[in-house]
C-alpha cells in the first residue's frame, strides 16, 4: 500500500519529512521520499495534502478504569457540592438491585462554598443503594452509609487517612491507601465488566488516534481482561502493562520478565507510589506536609528486587519531597537496574526542587509526565503551591537538561485524547487564559517526540515502533492538517482522519470525503 500526496512526519531527524509513504504487510516498507516507489499493483491511498504521523502512545492510563468512566455518574466541572449531590440523584433509580452506584470526578476545591463531602449530603438522595465516588485525582473516596456499611467498621489501613467529624465518627470520605483499600475490597468491577467496557473503549482510542498504551491498572487484573480481548480479536492496542509491587518476588520466582508477551500485549514494569495528589493535598513536600506511601528505603528496596527479576519500576511521585527520595532511591540502586538494561521512569514529576530537575537525566530516570495536567491543575497549584509553580510541571527545564520525557493522559483523570496533550503541552492552556508558565510550554516537535518515540523506546521497541521509517511497524495517524507547519492556535482544530494498526486500519478506512 502507498499513501502519496500527503506531509509524512516520520519523527526520525535522518528523513523528518517525505511525500509518501510504503506499507508491506505490518511494517513500513520504505520512508518514500517525493517520489514514488513499489509495484504497479499496490493499492494507492490519494491522502490529498493530510498529514501523516506515527501512531499515539498514551504513556499513563487507567484503561478499564476510564473505560468504566465512561459510563460512571461524572462529576466533573460540579460547581458545589448540592449539584454534585444532585447529580447522584437523578441517577440513582437507575441503579439495579444489589448493584453500587459508582461515580467519579469530584474535587472540592473547585466547589463554592469550598466544603468537604460527607455521607450524610448523599445519604438524603441514595437510602438504600451504596454510593462510592472517587475524587478527580483518585485519591479521595466519598462514599455514603449504605457503603460504608459494606466495611463493618474496618476502614484504617496504613499510608491512609478516614476523615473524621468532631464526635469521631467517619464523615464518608477516604483518602490514600484506605480509600483505595476500600474500593478494592468492596466496589471492585468484574472482569466482564471491564471487558465489556474496555472493548468499546478500545474502539475510542483507536478514533482518537491511539495504538499502544502504557497501562497502570495491572492491580485490578488488566492482562486477564487485555488477553480476553486479544483472544476474541478485538484487541487493536499495543499495551505496555504495569504489575503491582506485591508480586515483584512471585514473578522473579516464576522467572516472568519485563518483555514477555508479543507485538500487542507485553508485561511491562513494576508500578509503586512515593505519596498522594496536589488536589488531594497528599503530596509529599518538602515543607513537611503530605503523605508518604513509600519511603525512600522501601523503593529502594523494591528497585533492587524488581531489577534482579528483570523489571523496571515506574513510581508516582508528585511532591518535591516525593520526587528526591524516588530520585534518591534509583541512584542508591542503580547498580542493579543500570547494567541490566532496565528504564525506570517516575509518573507525574509535578513538583521537583530546582537542583533535582538535572538528576533525571544523569540518572537515566525518564519523566513520564502529562503535558494536559499543568493547565488543567493551574488553579489549584496556584493555590495550594503558592511561590513554588516556577517549579512545578516544569517540562521546558525538564527537557533542557536532557531528560527523557514521556507524555500521557492519566486518563480518566484527564480524557484520553493525546491531540488534547500535546496541545496543552505546546501552548500550557486549554481554555480562553493566557499560557500558564509559558516558559515551561514543549515545541511541537518536542511533543510529538514524548507522545509517540519516547513511549516505544519506554517499552524496549525503539527499533520497532515510534517512527514512520523501513522495518517499522506500521502504527500510524493519518491527521486532517500538519500539526508542525500550522499556526499554533490551529492546533485544536486538527482532527484524526483515520488510524492504522500493523498496516491495518483500525479507525476509517480510506476512501475519505
Ligand atoms: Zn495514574
Amino acid at each position: 500500500m502507498i499513501l502519496e500526496n500527503g506531509v509524512i512526519r516520520t519523527l526520525d531527524p535522518s528523513l523528518p519529512k517525505a511525500g509518501a509513504l510504503a506499507i508491506a504487510g505490518d511494517v513500513v516498507a520504505g520512508g518514500v521520499g517525493t517520489h514514488e516507489r513499489g509495484a504497479v499493483s499496490s493499492e494507492r491511498v490519494d491522502l490529498r495534502g493530510r498529514c501523516v504521523v506515527p501512531g499515539f502512545s498514551d504513556a499513563h492510563v487507567h484503561f478499564p478504569s476510564w473505560a468504566l468512566g465512561q459510563r460512571q455518574v461524572r462529576l466533573e466541572g460540579a460547581r458545589s457540592l448540592d449539584e454534585a449531590v444532585a447529580r447522584v440523584a437523578e441517577v440513582v433509580e437507575s441503579v439495579p438491585e444489589g448493584r453500587w452506584l459508582r461515580g467519579l470526578g469530584w474535587r472540592s476545591g473547585d466547589w463554592t462554598p469550598r466544603i468537604e463531602p460527607t455521607k450524610k449530603a448523599l445519604d438524603a438522595v441514595s437510602g438504600e443503594v451504596p454510593v462510592a465516588l472517587m475524587s478527580k485525582d483518585y485519591h479521595s473516596l466519598w462514599l455514603n452509609s449504605a457503603a460504608l456499611a459494606h466495611a463493618n467498621g474496618q476502614l484504617q489501613v496504613p499510608g491512609g487517612v478516614v476523615e473524621r467529624d468532631g464526635a469521631g465518627e467517619p464523615t464518608g470520605v477516604l483518602r490514600e491507601e484506605c480509600a483505595w483499600h476500600f474500593r478494592d475490597t468492596h466496589v471492585r468491577p468484574s472482569v466482564a465488566e471491564m471487558v465489556e467496557a474496555s472493548r468499546e473503549g478500545i474502539g475510542l482510542a483507536n478514533a482518537r488516534g491511539v495504538t499502544s498504551v502504557h497501562d497502570k491498572d495491572g492491580w485490578l487484573g488488566d492482562l486477564a481482561v487485555w488477553q480476553q480481548l486479544k483472544d476474541e480479536g478485538s484487541l487493536t492496542l499495543r499495551v505496555w502493562q504495569s504489575l503491582p509491587r506485591e508480586h515483584v518476588d512471585a514473578l522473579a520466582e516464576m522467572g516472568m520478565r519485563s518483555g514477555l508477551g508479543d507485538d500487542l500485549l507485553r508485561v511491562g514494569y513494576i508500578k509503586a507510589f512515593m505519596d498522594g495528589t496536589l488536589g488531594s493535598r497528599t503530596a509529599r513536600l518538602l515543607d513537611g506536609s503530605g503523605v508518604e506511601i513509600t519511603s525512600r528505603e522501601e523503593l529502594e528496596d523494591l528497585i533492587r528486587r524488581a531489577a534482579r527479576g528483570g523489571f523496571p519500576v515506574a513510581v508516582h511521585a508528585i511532591g518535591d519531597l516525593a520526587n528526591r527520595e524516588a530520585l534518591d532511591a534509583f541512584e542508591a540502586a542503580a547498580k542493579e537496574w543500570r547494567p541490566r538494561g532496565l528504564r525506570p521512569r517516575i509518573e507525574h514529576a509535578q513538583l521537583l526542587a530546582s537542583e533535582d530537575i538535572a538528576r533525571f537525566a544523569q540518572l537515566g530516570v525518564a519523566a513520564s509526565v502529562q503535558f494536559s495536567h499543568a493547565p488543567s491543575d493551574r488553579d489549584l497549584a496556584d493555590e495550594y503551591w503558592a511561590g513554588m509553580t516556577d517549579r512545578a510541571y516544569a517540562y521546558r527545564s525538564l527537557l533542557d537538561a536532557g531528560a527523557v520525557v514521556a507524555n500521557g493522559s492519566d486518563a480518566p483523570i484527564e480524557e484520553l485524547d493525546p491531540l488534547f496533550g500535546i496541545r496543552a503541552g505546546v501552548l500550557r492552556s486549554i481554555d480562553e487564559r493566557e499560557a500558564w508558565h509559558p516558559e515551561q510550554a514543549v515545541t511541537v516537535e518536542e511533543a510529538f517526540a514524548a507522545t509517540c518515540v519516547v513511549p516505544a523506546w519506554l517499552a524496549g521497541d525503539e527499533r520497532r515502533r515510534g517512527k514512520l521509517v523501513p522495518g517499522y511497524l506500521a502504527d500510524l495517524v493519518v491527521l486532517d492538517r500538519d500539526p508542525f507547519a500550522c499556526e499554533p492556535h490551529e492546533l485544536a482544530e486538527i482532527e484524526v482522519v483515520a488510524t492504522m494498526l500493523g498496516g491495518r486500519w483500525v479507525f476509517n478506512a480510506p476512501p475519505w470525503g
